[in-house]
């Protein structure tokens, strides 16, 4: 006797909201698959699982595409058992399915990068999510966490009276470290040029993060603010699959920022959130986001280019790796950035392999740490992961990612590795060298510029005020209108200026002259700006010598870094003002009185 099995209504609902998430690139993903094998063993995992072939990404994604064909495609529906095509009934096959795309992938999207189809499963995994999260069948961390961003407005429910007093606290520890008792956590500020947001894990257990990022945003003199409120740049959504909460999450923030009139979001070191809140975040919220928006290692390094921070590496002289977050390296790009800051605040990196886009997941990704029914099973997986770390030799793991942070620290323990887990802006913060308060040196008068509100400390007018005279500097340049301006500005703050249009002549007035400061643009004819600053470094004549790279190349500026010399003590992007190249120039010549 044939009979129509009757479907549950959690599973009823379960299809109807397919229907509704099927666009271009979720069907793309859908039909794509040739069942190859070549993303079998990217996944971690499949390498930590060998014989088991239902953590395969193919057999993964399968399991939700057998529900597309037999209730989308029409190859399904004439010949459902030649597509493999088949449905869901009742409420335990839900929970199958739960058990694979909440226990069994970390929705990394290492598999997605070596298909050759263009198969991406992880977005196949997270609408499979939000399915489930719609019906009430998810983990119950899943649950939980999501709760608490919905109704308090971040993921560790970190209330507003607790979150004001830790930025209070580190306020008043940052204060007492520099004794300085006008270094403050501005809250709420409007009009700044940076709205700085955190994740609810560095209130909760990590506030020493805070600290370090304000003295790097005292320190480098920015005009920046935390909000008070809608202060979580993390978003549950992502990992759920639950856009309405995405959506939600995304806004809030936005909105916050917005009211403050903030000119830029940074974003600080969290994986997910960057992604969630700077690439997912306005199509979650359906907002066009007015202002930008920065992951915080952008910001630091900008800093350091522009000579607004200086650091001094051989103050972390521990061996170092990194690993690359899935979110910011596969997803977002952000590969070379943090490279680049570890090259200038460590004097031991040791590269990880594979890396960058290739990394494997810390194994702690896609809401893995909320979902504690899979903590064995995800141990198992990090095997790959903990020899990777391992075979680096290195004492410290560097993360831009605070769920990295904690699925490295899990590992470690589990695997007892030698290594401790850290972030770029300790790091930074450890490497910031602290300008003294500059005292007015009596034999320099002290010119102290019209218009100066009264409220300016002297020290600070002071510095404004030191002149460039006596001080004697080659601008290098092949673009006339810049040359005249980089000259004049100089030249008007007593500097004596030599010009040069291209590498050879920069070369030969460093040897005629002897300057002080040498600013370097990258694109110049002749002989290579980057060979010219190695001769210069590898000169031991002109060890004196600072360089100032300015240049409207950004892209160019691995001809300069990547060379195993010391790097150049300023960088400046172009259109470069007047105020920013002066305060460059003098933060170069040391003539902020800093304490080395
Ligand atoms: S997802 Fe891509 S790589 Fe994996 S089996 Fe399918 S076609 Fe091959
Ligand atoms: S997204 Fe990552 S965890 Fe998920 S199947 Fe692919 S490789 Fe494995």
């Amino acid at each position: 006797m044939s009979g129509k099995r009757s479907r549950s209504h959690k599973a009823q609902k379960v299809l109807e909201r397919m229907a509704q998430k099927l666009n271009r690139q979720m069907v793309g993903s859908l039909v794509a698959c040739v069942h190859c094998g070549m993303c079998t063993d990217s996944c971690h995992y499949v390498l930590a699982n060998p014989g088991d072939p239902t953590y395969a990404p193919a057999y993964k994604a399968d399991k939700i595409r057998k529900l597309f064909k037999r209730h989308f495609d029409w190859t399904g529906r004439v010949f459902p058992w030649w597509v493999k095509a088949g449905s869901v009934f009742t409420d335990e096959e839900l929970e199958e399915l739960k058990d694979t795309v909440f226990g069994k992938c970390t929705n990394c999207r290492r598999c997605s990068l070596n298909c050759p189809m263009g198969v991406d499963l992880a977005t196949l995994n997270r609408m499979a999510r939000g399915l489930l999260v719609s019906v009430g069948v998810m983990p119950e961390g899943v649950a939980v966490v999501s709760k608490d961003q919905w109704e308090i407005g971040n993921q560790m429910g970190v209330l507003k009276e607790d979150y004001l007093e830790t930025l209070e606290w580190m306020a008043e520890e940052l204060q007492e470290e520099l004794d300085d008792p006008e270094v403050s956590i501005p809250i709420d500020k409007n009009d700044c040029e940076v709205v700085y947001s955190i994740n609810p894990r560095e209130v909760k257990y990590d506030p020493r993060s805070i600290s370090d990022a304000a003295k790097i945003f005292h320190f480098a003199g920015e005009s920046w603010t935390m909000p008070s409120e809608c202060w979580d740049m993390t978003n549950f959504g992502l990992f759920s699959g639950d856009d309405d909460l995405g959506g939600s999450v995304a806004r809030r923030l936005y909105e916050k920022v917005s009211e403050l009139r903030g000119r830029k979001l940074v974003i600080s070191e969290c994986g997910h959130g960057y992604r969630s809140t700077r690439c997912e975040g306005p199509n979650w919220a359906r907002l066009d986001v007015p202002f930008e928006m920065e992951s915080s290692v952008i910001t630091m390094l900008r800093y350091i280019r522009e000579g607004r921070i200086r650091v001094d590496k051989t103050r972390n002289t521990d061996s170092v790796t990194f690993h690359d977050s899935c979110n910011n390296a596969r997803s977002c790009g952000l590969f070379e950035e943090p490279r680049e800051l570890l090259s200038l605040v460590v004097t031991d990196f040791r590269e990880m392999h594979p890396n960058r886009a290739e990394n494997y997941c810390c194994t702690g990704g896609g809401g893995a740490m909320s979902m504690s029914e899979y903590t064995p099973r995800r141990l198992k997986s990090a095997k790959i992961k903990a020899d990777q770390l391992k075979a680096t030799g290195a004492k410290v793991v560097v993360t831009s990612c605070h769920n990295c942070v904690d699925g490295l620290t899990d590992l470690i323990r589990h695997y007892k590795l030698d290594m401790e887990v850290t972030q770029l802006v300790n790091l930074v913060a450890n490497a910031l060298v602290v300008p003294k308060k500059a005292p007015v040196p009596a034999e320099v008068p002290v010119k102290v510029p019209v218009g100066v509100p009264a409220e300016v400390p002297v020290a600070v007018a002071a510095e404004e005020a030191l002149p460039l005279t006596g001080r004697t500097i080659v601008v290098a340049d092949d673009e006339p209108d810049q040359v005249t301006l980089l000259a004049t500005i100089l030249e008007d703050n007593g500097a004596t200026v030599f010009t040069a249009s291209n590498g050879d002549e920069a070369l030969d007035l460093v040897h005629r002259h002897r300057p002080d400061l040498l600013t370097l643009d990258l694109a110049m004819p002749g002989r290579s700006p980057g060979e010219v600053f190695e001769l210069i470094r590898r000169n031991t004549d002109l060890e004196h010598l600072k360089i100032c790279v300015i240049t409207g190349r950004p892209e160019l500026r691995k001809v300069i870094y990547d060379r195993s010399v010391a790097p150049p003590e300023g960088y400046l992007d172009k259109p470069v003002s007047e105020e920013k190249l002066l305060r460059n120039v003098r933060k170069v010549l040391e003539l902020a009185h800093e304490d080395g």
